[in-house]
Formats: structure tokens, C-alpha cells, sequence
């Protein structure tokens, strides 16, 4: 097993890699994207499986009937955001066939038909909106709204699916393959350092943690830089700087988490007092109450700083996703399963992720679960990402006990 997981690992491992860089771009429906696609095509062959392509572009690699239903599914994606690192979405994909082979080693029979699946465009890196190919597969994302997905070079979905030899004609809702699904498990790298923190190299997920995205627009007056006295400004960069520092002390005292990543600034000259100040603000909690708690406060403290210097302020939230709490009856068989296997029935840890995933999309429609494997710095979305051999090992030992666990008792 642990050789098998190498020589995928290395296999896969130059493609779409960007030598500048040294991080990812694969994106889909790309070369690199194709490349990723024909690896997987060769391990499912590899190990006698059977290979499909569903409707909305997702690869799905079966052992048993895929019609006969019930099936266990584990999977993740193998595209990546701009210079991404080598573990998010692969890890899962390679820990997938990886445990297939521990599988066969240990002898075991399957009594539940088993997929690995590789959900395409789950970053959404080249047409702005994540987790297409499950989006499509559960209904969350229309056939109409998915033909209108165009990226930076006006080429939309369609179109590239269609360049890459994909026919973009039947995607749509897929009920049918996901009712004869009875649970997909997806092995992820953390992206954070909670498994870190407690000292275990394996985690399962509980939730992934509501989150959302709003538009601070403050407008001042433009005036010159050298002639404006001070207490004649109406200067938006202020107030703006202080919502920034009450972002990060809302989110200390909530245990949330609360960025400002992006600004706009009009006119953004140097000897100019801002017109505008446009903030984003991206804030994650653990639960519903806490985000409102956290978003709620920042918005105060803005207003209160922007009334203080003449300044208007509109506050618009652009997106949100709310909680998603992975089903507890999977969630704790496989807790059961974890704790059962190991020698001195060690207690796996629950956590909660800031991050989505194709699981958070499918938990609205089968029972999804995820395990997550230890990432020593938490970094993530960029060359330096890592987990441990030993630990990504781990994490294959204990997808292979959940498989076994489910598919073949
Ligand atoms: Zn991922």
C-alpha cells in the first residue's frame, strides 16, 4: 500500500505543475485538467475497474454493479486553484485507489458495489464558482445558469467542455446515479491546524462551518492630499482601516474568523484623499449565532467609525452559504469503525472545516461524510502545502478500515 500510494503520488505529480512557481494549475477542462483525467483513466484500468465519465463531466471508477445501488463512494478532485499545492483534491483521489489496494491485500470480499470518484472543476479557478461538477450532479447549480459560467477569456463552460471533447449537451441534474449512492466518504488534507494542535494524524469532519461574503462601500470626498486640512476630510481610508483591526478583534472574541483580502480605492492616487474605500469582508464561524455575532459587530464599529469622519457607508452581502453538518449516523459508524480498529480504541477527533467541498455539496442529497489527514502548518491554496508520509499513510489505513467497515461487512 504504501508503495502503491508512492508511485502514484510521483505519477501524478508533474502534471500541471508550473516550474516558476512550483505550485498547481490545473484547471478545467485544460490540458493539465486532461492529463489529470487520463491518470486516473489509467489507475482505475490498472486495478480492473470500470471507467465512465458522467453527464456533468465528474470520473467514476467501479468495482461491482454500478446500477445495483447502495453503493460506498470515496473520491475527491484532482483540479486545483492558481499555483494550489500537490495535496488538496489529490490526496484524496490517490488515498482512494491506495486503499482499494490495502483492500485487496487484506483479502476482504464486497458485498456493497465501490466507486472512486474525481469530481471535475471543484475549485472553480477558471469560471468562478466552485464544486461545478457536484453543483451540477445535485441540482445546486442549473443547467441554465452553468451554460452562462464564462471564464477570463469570454470561453464559457460549454464551450471548453466541448474543446476538451466533453458534449456539454446532457448536463443537468443526475438523481438517478446519486440515488444508487448509499454513502460517499472524501479524504481531504486539512486546511488548518486543528489535527496539528491535538497531535492525531486522522480527523473526522463535523460540519463545515457557515461562511459568507459582504461588500463594505465607504464614500468620502475626494480632495487634495497636501491642501486638505485634517479636520476638513471626509477620508474613507479611516473608517475603513478601523473596520479592518474591529474585524479581527469580532472575530478573536467569537473564535470565527474574519478577513478584509480585497479593496477597491477611487481615484487610488497617491496624493489623493479616496473617494471610495470598497472592502471585502469574508467571515466563517462554527455556527449561525457566532457568524451573525461576528458580522454584526464589525458592521457597528464600521458605522460607528465611519459617522465619526463624515463618511457614508452601504454594506451589501454578496454570497452565503450556511452550516453544513455532515449526517451524524455516518459520522458516528464511522467514528465506531475508526475507534474499532485501532489497537487501543482511540477515540478519532471530530472538527469542523472553514473550507468547502464537494461533500458539503452532496450532504444535501446522500449520506456524506469526510475524513480529514493532518497538515502540519495549516497552509493550504499554495506551493508550501504539505501533510507527512506517514501521516497521508495513515490516512489511507483508516479510508481502507471506513471502506471495509461499510462496504464489505
Ligand atoms: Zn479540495
Amino acid at each position: 500500500m504504501s508503495a502503491s500510494f508512492h508511485a502514484m503520488w510521483t505519477s501524478l505529480r508533474p502534471i500541471g505543475r508550473s516550474d516558476a512557481s512550483g505550485g498547481y494549475r490545473r484547471y478545467a477542462w485544460t490540458g493539465a485538467d486532461a492529463d489529470c483525467r487520463l491518470w486516473f483513466r489509467m489507475q482505475a484500468e490498472a486495478r480492473r475497474l470500470d471507467v465512465e465519465t458522467d453527464r456533468n463531466g465528474n470520473q467514476w471508477a467501479w468495482l461491482g454493479d454500478p446500477t445495483a445501488g447502495d453503493a460506498v463512494v470515496t473520491g475527491s478532485h484532482l483540479d486545483s486553484v492558481p499555483d494550489g499545492g500537490a495535496f488538496d483534491g489529490p490526496l484524496g483521489v490517490v488515498s482512494a485507489f491506495a486503499a482499494l489496494d490495502e483492500l485487496r491485500a487484506r483479502g476482504v470480499s464486497f458485498r456493497r458495489p465501490l466507486a472512486i470518484v474525481n469530481f471535475g472543476d471543484e475549485e472553480g479557478a477558471r469560471f468562478g464558482l466552485a464544486c461545478v461538477g457536484s453543483r451540477l450532479t445535485s441540482g445546486q447549480l442549473t443547467r441554465e445558469k452553468a451554460f452562462e459560467l464564462r471564464d477570463a477569456d469570454g470561453v464559457s463552460l460549454p464551450q471548453a467542455m466541448e474543446a476538451a471533447g466533453h458534449d456539454p449537451s446532457g448536463i443537468g441534474p443526475d438523481p438517478e446515479r446519486l440515488a444508487r449512492i448509499g454513502a460517499f466518504v472524501e479524504l481531504h488534507v486539512e486546511q488548518g491546524r486543528a489535527l496539528d494542535l491535538s497531535g492525531d494524524p486522522v480527523g473526522i469532519a463535523s460540519a463545515i462551518w457557515p461562511h459568507g461574503r459582504w461588500r463594505y462601500d465607504f464614500h468620502g470626498e475626494a480632495n487634495h492630499a497636501g491642501t486638505t486640512r485634517l479636520v476638513d476630510r471626509h477620508d474613507p481610508m479611516l473608517p475603513y482601516a478601523e473596520t479592518v483591526l474591529a474585524a479581527r478583534e469580532q472575530a478573536e472574541l467569537a473564535g470565527a474568523v474574519a478577513t478584509f483580502g480585497k479593496i477597491a480605492v477611487e481615484p487610488n492616487g497617491v496624493n489623493a484623499i479616496p473617494s471610495l474605500v470598497r472592502g471585502w469582508l469574508d467571515a466563517r464561524a462554527a455556527d449561525q449565532e457566532s457568524l451573525d455575532t461576528v458580522v454584526a459587530g464589525i458592521e457597528t464599529a464600521a458605522r460607528a467609525h465611519a459617522a465619526r469622519q463624515g463618511v457614508d457607508l452601504a454594506v451589501v452581502r454578496e454570497s452565503f452559504t450556511p452550516i453544513v453538518e455532515f449526517g451524524h449516523a455516518l459520522r458516528d459508524e464511522i467514528g465506531r469503525i475508526l475507534g474499532e480498529a485501532s489497537a487501543d480504541g482511540v477515540k478519532v477527533p471530530v472538527l469542523g472545516t472553514g473550507a468547502g467541498h464537494d461533500a458539503g455539496i452532496l450532504s444535501a442529497s446522500i449520506p456524506t461524510a469526510m475524513l480529514f489527514v493532518r497538515n502540519p502548518t495549516g497552509v493550504s491554496h499554495s506551493p508550501a502545502e504539505s501533510a507527512a508520509e506517514d501521516d497521508c499513510l495513515a490516512g489511507v489505513r483508516a479510508l481502507a478500515d471506513v471502506l471495509e467497515g461499510l462496504a464489505c461487512r
